[in-house]
C-alpha cells in the first residue's frame, strides 16, 4: 500500500538516529543560549507572501521548491522554506523591533520541493540562529563564533571549512552585478540554461553554477571584490580580523554568493568533503535590507541556518556523549508490577533512569536486563516485599545484595 510509505523526501527519524539529532539539536542551543540568545519557533506555515517578498523571484526555493498548501479559505499558504524570513515576519507581527538587538535561535522542519537524494530532503531540519539590530562586524564575527563553537562542540571543526566572502554594500553590489553581466552576455551561447534564465534576474547566484560549461566561463568572469567601494572593503577586512582574533580558521571563496535577493556584505559556508555532493552543512550571511523588505524600519541582521540532517550524517553513536546506564524493575510477579512502577518513580527523581520488564519469568526478565544495558536489576518478590527489601543485582560482577527499599537510593549512588 502507496500510504504506508512516508511521503517522497521525507523520512521517520526512529530512536537511535533521533539520539543523534537530539544531540545536534541541545549542543546547538546550549551554545547559542551562552552567548545570550533566545529561542524562538514560528508557525511551520506561513503566508507565501512572507517568502515571496524576500527571497526574491528568481531563487531556487521561490521558483521550484515551495511547498504550497490548499486552504479551506483560499488564501495562499506554504510550508516554510527557511526559518530568516519567518523570524523577520514574527518580529514585525510582536511588534519586538523597539528593543534591539534581538538575538534569537530556533529549530525545526523547513519543506522544500526539492529532487531527494543524499543530504537533501524535502522535510529537511535546520537549527539557526538570527542577530537584528547589530550593523558593526562584531555581530558578523558573533554568529561565526556561535557556529564555530557548535561544530567544535560537535567534534567536526576539523571536518569542516569555513569559505567566507563578501558581497558589499549595495553600491558595489549593483556596480558589479554590471560588470557580471556585461562579462557573461558575451559568452551567453556557451552559458548552461539554468544560467541563461537567471542573466536577468539573478546573475550573481550564476557565480555557484555547479555546470561546468559555466564554470569554465566563469574562471575569466570579473570578481566581487574588484568592486567593492571603501566601505565595504573595510567592513569585510574587520570581520576577517575578528576571525583572526578568535582563531576561526576561514578560506576566501570569491565565488561564493548566496541564492536569496537579501544577502549583503559577508556570505559564508561551512563546507565538508565527507557527504558528497551535498556537502554544505551551515551557511548564512548578512541581511541588512531584510526587515525593511517585508515593511519593517531598517535594521540590519546576520545569521545562519544549519542542515541537521547533514550534521547528522557526520555523526554515529560513537560520537555521542555516553548514557546513563539504566536500572532494570523486576517484579517477579504480576501483581507486584505497580510497586515496581513506584518504587522507578521514586528513582526518577533521584535522577536514576529506571526501565520496567513487562513479563515474563525471573530469567527471562534478566535476560532483557541485559539487553537494556542495565547497571543494576532490583528484584522484586514476596519474601522481598514482606521485609520491605529489594534483592539488587549488578549487572557487571553478577553480585547480588539485600537492601532495604528506604535506602535504595543511597545504596545505587
Ligand atoms: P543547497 O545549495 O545545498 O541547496 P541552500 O543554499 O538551499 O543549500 P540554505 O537555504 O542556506 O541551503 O540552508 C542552510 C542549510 O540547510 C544548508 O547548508 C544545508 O545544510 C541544509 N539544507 C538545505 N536544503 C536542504 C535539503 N533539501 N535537505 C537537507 N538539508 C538541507
Ligand atoms: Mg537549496
Amino acid at each position: 500500500m502507496k500510504t504506508l510509505q512516508p511521503v517522497r523526501g521525507t523520512h521517520d527519524i526512529l530512536p537511535l538516529e533521533h539520539n543523534i539529532y537530539s544531540y545536534i539539536t541541545q549542543t546547538a542551543k546550549s551554545v547559542a543560549a551562552s552567548y545570550g540568545y533566545h529561542e524562538i519557533s514560528t508557525p511551520i506555515m506561513e503566508f507565501k507572501e512572507v517568502f515571496l517578498r524576500t527571497l526574491g523571484d528568481a531563487s531556487d526555493i521561490v521558483t521550484k521548491e515551495m511547498y504550497e498548501i490548499a486552504d479551506r479559505g483560499n488564501e495562499e499558504i506554504v510550508l516554510r522554506p527557511e526559518g530568516t524570513a519567518a523570524v523577520t515576519r514574527a518580529i514585525l507581527s510582536n511588534g519586538l523591533t523597539q528593543n534591539l538587538p534581538l538575538k534569537y535561535y530556533y529549530q525545526g522542519p523547513m519543506f522544500r520541493y526539492e529532487r531527494p537524494q543524499k543530504g537533501r530532503m524535502r522535510q529537511l531540519h535546520q537549527i539557526g540562529v538570527e542577530l537584528f539590530g547589530v550593523a558593526d562586524p562584531v555581530g558578523d564575527v558573533e554568529i561565526l563564533s556561535i557556529a564555530y563553537d557548535i561544530l567544535k562542540s560537535l567534534r567536526l571543526e576539523t571536518k569542516v571549512t569555513l569559505e567566507i566572502n563578501t558581497l558589499g554594500d549595495k553600491e558595489s553590489r549593483n556596480a558589479y552585478r554590471d560588470q557580471l553581466v556585461t562579462f557573461l552576455k558575451d559568452h551567453y551561447d556557451s552559458l548552461s540554461y539554468d544560467s541563461k534564465q537567471r542573466l536577468e534576474k539573478n546573475p550573481l547566484r550564476i557565480l555557484d553554477s555547479k555546470d561546468e560549461g559555466d564554470k569554465s566561463i566563469l574562471k575569466n568572469a570579473p570578481l566581487l571584490n574588484e568592486t567593492l567601494n571603501t566601505a565595504s572593503e573595510d567592513t569585510f577586512a574587520n570581520v576577517l580580523k575578528g576571525l583572526d582574533e578568535l582563531s576561526i580558521p576561514y578560506k576566501l571563496n570569491p565565488l561564493l554568493v548566496r541564492g536569496l535577493d537579501y544577502y549583503c556584505h559577508i556570505a559564508f559556508e561551512f563546507t565538508t568533503k565527507e557527504l558528497g555532493a551535498q556537502g554544505t552543512v551551515l551557511a548564512g550571511g548578512r541581511y541588512d535590507g531584510l526587515v525593511e523588505m517585508m515593511g519593517g524600519p531598517p535594521i540590519s541582521g546576520v545569521g545562519w541556518a544549519g542542515g541537521i540532517d547533514r550534521l547528522a550524517m557526520m555523526l554515529s553513536d560513537q560520537s555521542l556523549p555516553e548514557r546513563q546506564r539504566p536500572i532494570a524493575i523486576i517484579p517477579l510477579n504480576q501483581e507486584y508490577g505497580f510497586k515496581g512502577l513506584k518504587l522507578a518513580e521514586i528513582l526518577h527523581r533521584q535522577g536514576f533512569i529506571a526501565e520496567m520488564t513487562y513479563d515474563g519469568n525471573l530469567s527471562k526478565r534478566m535476560k532483557k536486563a541485559g539487553k537494556m544495558n542495565a547497571s543494576h536489576a532490583l528484584i522484586l518478590g514476596e519474601e522481598e516485599m514482606k521485609n520491605q527489601t529489594i534483592t539488587v543485582k549488578n549487572m557487571d560482577t553478577g553480585e547480588q545484595s539485600t537492601v532495604s527499599i528506604t535506602n535504595i537510593s543511597d545504596y545505587l549512588s
